[in-house]
């Protein structure tokens, strides 16, 4: 079986290397070959709005899948007619626009931010007012990695911020308070069974995720799950879905949601019975899933711009080292290693040696 992939990059290339040994073949579409996938499977060359690329796509597989949501609705409504869109052009579409997104959330009952649409400078003043002068502003679409993103406070020049979001549909939203952020992962079926991996906690560095930490037996597992399952039920959802979360006291507050295998779980690919790319692959092939039990307890933490030297890394006892085979970029997302341990205490003392090679003083682990 093959399955198709709008996308090349390295949750592609994940997901191809979880596909392999099920005997799931994986075929790449994207504008050009990428050095993250070409080792692994075809890439069909087109633009994503491109009819009859996409069309060679569709005829050489049985399914076809996203790495990431900034897709043309057209050409996934045209996939979807041919009923082999997984996830759903629903699912895909909702979490292209912050407004639908929360629109849906706010539908399911899921808890979120205070926000306000903003179409006009008179609307983000007034909303910032409402918001108690402490909110982000965040463009409606095409923002990720903290892009299109703006952090006001009473003090904010309004205007130049207007300018600057030239005319870009917004939202403001109210800053919230957090303790941590969370992520649950799940994952459903062809046939509706939904299961869970346990939640990661997650620090981020300039906006970009930077460690994960997986937290097996945390109390509001059951109610993270809870949420997330009313919407991967809403949305007839297959394959895997990621839900960011704000914990505030005892309070999750839902962030926004990613149609797709997340940073936040590549932990997953050792500290669990089965990783969360091995699950997508079979959900969308339309295989029985497997169990996203923890092995123990789990810490990631992404290779951002550059990746240390590999004998320093491998050096480092119980690391699990992923390259995506990119090239080095500030901030670009070049690997990840993993640690997993037995109890949280084994966790912190492997961490050590690992955050003096990649010249980490504090790990971020808060627990
Ligand atoms: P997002 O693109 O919505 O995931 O936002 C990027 C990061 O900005 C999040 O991971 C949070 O650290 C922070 N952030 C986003 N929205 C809020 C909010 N309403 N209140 C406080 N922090 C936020």
């Amino acid at each position: 079986m093959n399955i198709g992939i709008l996308g090349n990059g390295q949750l592609a290339r994940m997901l191809a290397l979880a596909g392999r040994p099920l005997g799931v073949g994986c075929v790449f579409y994207a504008d050009e070959v990428s050095p993250c996938t070409r080792n692994l499977g075809e890439t069909v060359c087109g633009h994503f709005d491109d009819g009859e690329s996409l069309d060679t796509l569709a005829k050489g597989t049985q399914r076809v899948t996203v790495e990431k949501e900034d897709l043309p609705v057209a050409s996934l409504e045209a996939l979807q007619a041919r009923e082999l869109l997984a996830p759903g052009l629903q699912a895909v579409a909702a979490s292209q626009d912050r407004l639908d997104e929360k629109t849906l959330l706010r539908r399911l009952d899921i808890a979120t931010a205070s926000f306000w649409v903003v179409d006009s400078l008179e609307d983000l003043r007034a909303a910032m007012a409402e918001a108690g002068n402490a909110a982000i502003l965040k463009t409606r679409r095409s923002g990720y990695d903290g892009r299109g993103q703006w952090r006001l406070d009473a003090g904010s020049d309004l205007d130049a911020v207007w300018r600057e979001l030239a005319g870009r549909p917004a939202l403001l939203e109210g800053m919230v308070p957090f303790d941590c952020e969370l992520s649950i992962i799940g994952v459903r079926g062809d046939d509706g069974e939904c299961r869970f991996w346990p939640l990661s906690e997650n620090t981020h560095r300039d906006g970009i995720l930077h460690i994960s930490f997986s937290r097996p037996g945390h109390p509001l597992q059951g109610r993270a799950e809870d949420i997330l399952r009313r919407l991967m039920e809403a949305l007839d959802y297959v394959g895997v879905l990621a839900l960011e979360l704000f914990l505030v006291g005892d309070e999750l507050l839902a962030n926004e949601f990613a149609p797709r295998v997340h940073n936040s779980g590549h932990w997953t690919i050792e500290g669990a019975v089965t990783s969360q790319f091995e699950n997508h692959v079979r959900a969308v092939a339309g295989l029985p899933l497997g169990d996203t039990a923890p092995r123990g307890y789990s810490a990631m933490i992404n290779l951002l711009g550059e990746i240390p030297p590999v004998e320093a890394l491998l050096a480092v006892p119980g690391v699990h080292l992923h390259c995506y085979d990119k090239a080095p970029k500030p901030g670009r997302k070049l690997g990840h290693v993993t640690l997993c341990a037995d109890d949280p205490a084994a966790l912190q003392q492997q961490l050590q040696p690992l955050y003096a090679v990649l010249g980490l003083e504090e790990g971020g682990d808060r627990s």
